[in-house]
């Protein structure tokens, strides 16, 4: 199995760290021709404004939105939010690969980076795991095929609809491999 790792801007560094502690092989994606050959992608966090930018700069954008209707995709705080269907009501251009709807940098400004426990309920079963939330987006509506994963108290934090995975949070960013465990589960069984 390989993973690819949208190379283009963001923290997709720490997500490589990740896969190599689950002995995965990772490829870093700036071209269509590299996201081909891999068997799932993760769009880090980074500035959705500025992935929306290089994913047309770097003509990606039209195929990520094929590949994302074939292959598994995990998009986490900047990646859900390029990945959604509508932000802050269409002030950004979004790839439409699940159906749900998010609020840009939710959390507030003043307070906008925090660590909590958040609820995570993967195949496994409930577990608590490390929130760590990076001027962070909310999820606002979700579509009836949307399946929430995770609660940070009311709020799903990570969901997912067929291929597509999200996360409002920041996994790579703690020790625990769960979540990436899951995607790496989510692509064998896609194979
Ligand atoms: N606030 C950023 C945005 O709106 C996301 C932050 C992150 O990815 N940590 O794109």
């Amino acid at each position: 199995m390989k993973i690819g790792l949208l190379a283009l801007q963001g923290d997709y560094f720490k997500h490589q760290q990740m896969l190599e502690k689950l002995q995965v092989e990772s490829e870093l994606v700036k071209t269509k021709e590299q996201l081909e050959v891999c068997d799932g992608l993760i769009i880090p966090g980074g500035e959705s404004t500025t992935f929306s930018l290089l994913l047309h700069k770097h003509d990606l954008w039209n195929p990520l939105q094929v590949y994302a209707r074939k292959k598994p995709v995990f998009g986490t705080c900047a990646g859900m939010i390029i990945l959604s269907n509508k932000v802050n009501g269409g002030v950004l251009e979004t790839l439409g690969a699940i159906n749900i709807e998010v609020a840009r940098n939710a959390y507030g400004r003043q307070v906008d980076s925090f660590i909590d426990t958040i609820r995570l309920s993967l195949d496994d079963g409930n577990i608590e795991f490390e929130g760590v939330f990076i001027r962070a987006p909310k999820i606002k509506k979700m579509g009836k095929n949307v399946r929430p994963l995770a609660w940070h108290a009311d709020d799903v934090v990570m969901a997912e609809s067929g291929n597509v995975v999200v996360a409002s949070f920041h996994p790579e960013l703690t020790n625990n491999t769960a979540v990436h465990e899951y995607f790496c589960r989510k692509i064998e069984k896609s194979q």
